[in-house]
């Protein structure tokens, strides 16, 4: 048996091609569609509360800043488009009543050991509006100054220098994430977002001096205008500034669910050929420089914490893609943000105006969510040792939930035998692992364990616009 689960990404076009239907991503299991508004503030409270008996978990939160300048036109995220700054501070305002309000739920003792700031563009915020903001944090959670936090922010290069970054730092965030999508002047003109290399590499640079513990870059592939020569050049200028870790996503043009997606000319699109010429590239010029396919479009170099809590089994999906803290309760702030504590997910009001009513009207932001039940839980530990581990030990699981595993998923079994005949999984003793092959299709592999989602046959995508497609 190999010890080493992030060995080996084989990309076979024919396969991905076959397996590309739309399905969930796996950030939380139940996903959010499952989220209900029976499920509200006082359920979420109660939960929060019951959190910190003992042994109560550290924390992770994520702050939410919805707000950006101008639309990049391939942009599906919950965001508010402005160019007037000064509708930050009602936000904030706002946001200052449900720290408040979320600090006073949850035990002082508890160190928050994991923080990200998130958007939209957070750095739309002014250093001194972030650096309020964090003290407003520190005085409602127990923030951490040493080397053991995590503390992170999207970085908009468009709107930091190397010197702002300098800033950042001296507040006391030690990771960083770049959106840069694509470099090539076509691409950029098709979507609106117009970022100098020069202006992201200088950052890179600036960041590698800089206390800053680990760069993460995003990139995007399928992207109006993008040719394979176009990306490479785009992947050859970012393996060469060397981030320790790179997620690559898969454009989905869905204009009837996002509305900037219209501005997209029909004639700019890659055609679904060349989209998989684009993530064979991706795939193959990543691992050819030595990054690791963690899974789910997140790479990164060997040495990584990432790659590092695969292979011992800690690795965990959430809100961020994956993180290695799984042993914390995330509280989530700011419009539309997600909070996962105990064994609940509860999900803050999407829209403005509804988070200022009621935060305004003195209770928590909290819309909707969902408990799990025990159920729920089997499922989501199966789907989480799957798509982080790789590979699943059923005696393990057995002893977690009492439960025979080949009784309990025999029909998920049964359905998993055309998957294992295609190189996708294979039975490793009392057991699972995921195959090179299905490395890339790994949420096929979990979507036969979701409970929530309509038997196999694969859906056609007109019946499941709710997800995105493999690709
Ligand atoms: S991609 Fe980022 S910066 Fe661009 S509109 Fe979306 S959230 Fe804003």
């Amino acid at each position: 048996m190999d010890t080493d689960p992030a060995a080996g990404t084989i990309f076979d076009a024919d396969l991905v091609r076959r397996y590309d239907r739309p399905g969930p991503r796996y950030t939380s299991y139940p996903t959010a569609v499952q989220f209900h508004p029976g499920f509200g503030a006082a359920d979420f409270a109660a939960a929060a509360r019951a959190s910190n008996a003992a042994p109560a978990k550290p924390l992770s939160l994520y702050v939410h800043v919805p707000f950006c300048e101008s639309p990049c036109f391939y942009c599906g995220c919950n965001k508010v488009i402005t160019r007037d700054h000064g509708r930050a501070r009602p936000y904030l305002e706002h946001l200052a009543l449900e720290v408040a309000r979320m600090g006073a739920l949850f035990d002082r003792a508890r160190p928050v050991d994991q923080l990200h700031f998130g958007g939209g563009t957070p750095t739309f915020l002014s250093d001194e509006e972030l650096e309020r903001l964090l003290a407003l944090l520190g005085e409602h959670f127990s923030l951490r100054r040493d080397a053991g936090r995590e503390y992170s922010i999207e970085i908009d290069p468009r709107t930091v220098t190397p010197e702002r970054l300098g800033r950042l730092v001296a507040l006391g965030l030690n990771r960083v994430s770049l959106g840069v999508q694509d470099f090539d002047p076509a691409v950029q003109a098709a979507v609106n977002r117009i970022q100098p290399v020069e202006d992201t590499l200088a950052l890179i640079r600036r960041a590698r001096e800089l206390p800053i513990d680990s760069v993460s870059v995003d990139l995007i592939y399928g992207l109006p205008r993008q040719t394979r020569a176009s990306f490479a050049r785009t992947l050859a200028t970012i393996v060469a500034a060397r981030p320790d870790r790179i997620a690559a996503y898969s454009y989905a043009h869905l204009p009837h669910l996002f509305k900037p997606q219209r501005q997209i000319k029909v004639e700019d699109l890659v055609t679904p050929a060349e989209k998989l010429g684009l993530l064979g590239l991706t795939v193959e010029t990543l691992t050819a420089a030595g990054y690791v396919y963690v899974g789910m479009d997140h790479f990164a170099l060997p040495g990584d914490e990432l790659v590092r809590a695969q292979a011992d089994g800690t690795l965990q999906r959430n809100f961020q893609g994956y993180s290695t803290r799984a042993e914390c309760d995330l509280v989530g702030l700011g419009v539309s943000s997600i909070s996962k504590v105990g064994d609940c997910y509860a999900q803050n009001a999407k829209g403005l105006p509804e988070y200022y009513r009621r935060l305004a009207a003195g209770g928590l932001a909290t819309e909707r969510g969902v408990a799990l039940v025990a159920e729920d839980r089997l499922r989501r530990d199966v789907i989480q040792g799957l798509m982080c581990a790789t590979r699943l030990d059923f005696a393990a699981i057995e002893a977690r939930h009492g439960i025979r595993f080949e009784e309990h998923f025999a029909a998920e079994l049964e359905r998993l035998v055309p998957l294992a005949a295609d190189g996708l999984v294979a039975r490793e003793g009392r057991g699972l692992k995921i195959l090179p092959r299905g490395r890339l299709l790994m949420r096929n592999v979990a979507m036969v364990f979701d409970a929530h989602l309509p038997p196999a046959p694969a859906v056609p995508a007109a019946e499941a616009p709710r997800y995105s497609r493999a690709v």
